[in-house]
């Protein structure tokens, strides 16, 4: 579904049925205060470009809403995690390469 940042994400849920107006992210949940969910953290949540660039489905990403002082400024900072391997995952746009290895082409120095 469409985010209110205006990208897809596989996360977000919105009941505009009938002028309800309910809007949610199923990743971060009922987080309780500072750290819950809000519209306008999608536009700095990189979960969906994480999702882009590595489909991987053991790798877990735990978001966690971070506000600097008086809320004003609002960032998602990531924990990923994969299930596979039992390790945390460095770089999310990449994988931990356990399970979709490079072929020796690109690995083999000559
Ligand atoms: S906060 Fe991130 S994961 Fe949640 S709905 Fe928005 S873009 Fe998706």
């Amino acid at each position: 579904m469409r985010t209110p940042a205006g990208f897809e994400c596989r996360y977000f849920y919105g009941d505009y049925y009938r002028g309800r107006s309910q809007e949610e992210c199923r990743l971060i949940g009922n987080a309780a205060p500072p750290h819950h969910w809000t519209p306008d953290i999608c536009k700095v949540c990189p979960v969906p470009r994480i999702e882009r660039a590595n489909a991987c489905q053991n790798m877990k990403i735990t978001p966690t809403v971070q506000r600097g002082l008086f809320g004003l400024k609002k960032s998602i900072k990531i924990h990923t995690y994969c299930t596979l391997s039992q390790q945390e995952v460095a770089e999310p746009e990449v994988g931990c390469g356990q399970c979709h290895p490079l072929p020796p082409i690109f690995t083999e120095s000559k």
